[in-house]
């Protein structure tokens, strides 16, 4: 068991103050992947609450969800698929609009990523508001899946991000 991961992730967290704009408090995760050994210990963090529970596909969001995501669905022994902002995904797609603090954005799935059967985790580096992965969420069921949980590097847990999803679904090796 891995009793000092806590400590050894949260003094690798970078925090950037600022960043993108005033007022955010960035949580900059990059050094803790620079670390193999670490970012190896945060992987099969991540995806140990998942262990045993039939996950086939793991959705990562656009673009710190594809560095956590894809290493969290080989431990699974699951496939990935990129949740990707509007134009970048090159086959046919479905869409997910959401709201911003100004203005919106979206999210595509390609059509043929997740289907009927699939029991999906959800994986990013950070939940703050919940917006990005209850829009992955939606994705994922208009394709016929199941979202089985969401997996957070870390979690805000000052914003209403865990509620918006169900606070059961939602796992998080670190919160704020
Ligand atoms: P939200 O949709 O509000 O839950 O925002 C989550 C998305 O924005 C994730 O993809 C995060 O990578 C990014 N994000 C939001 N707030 C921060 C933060 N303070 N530090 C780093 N990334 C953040």
């Amino acid at each position: 068991h891995d009793s000092t991961l806590l400590e050894d992730v949260k003094a690798r967290i970078r925090d950037v103050p600022d960043f993108p704009k005033p007022g955010i408090l960035f949580k900059d995760v990059t050094p803790v992947l620079a670390d193999p050994h670490l970012f190896g210990r945060v992987v099969n963090a991540m995806a140990a609450p998942f262990r045993g529970r039939h996950i086939t596909k793991v959705v990562g969001m656009e673009a710190r969800g594809f560095l956590v995501g894809a290493p969290v669905a080989l431990a699974l022994h699951a496939g990935f698929a990129p949740a990707r902002k509007p134009g970048k995904l090159p086959y046919k797609t479905v869409t997910e609009r959401y709201a911003l603090e100004y203005g919106d954005d979206g999210l595509q799935l390609h059509e043929d990523a997740v289907g009927r059967g699939d029991r999906v985790l959800i994986v990013d580096d950070l939940l703050a508001t919940g917006g990005t992965a209850e829009a992955t969420a939606k994705l994922v069921t208009k394709l016929g899946g199941e979202v089985v949980g969401f997996s957070f590097l870390i979690s805000l847990d000052f914003l209403p991000g865990r509620e918006r999803l169900g606070p059961e679904k939602v796992c998080a090796l670190i919160s704020y």
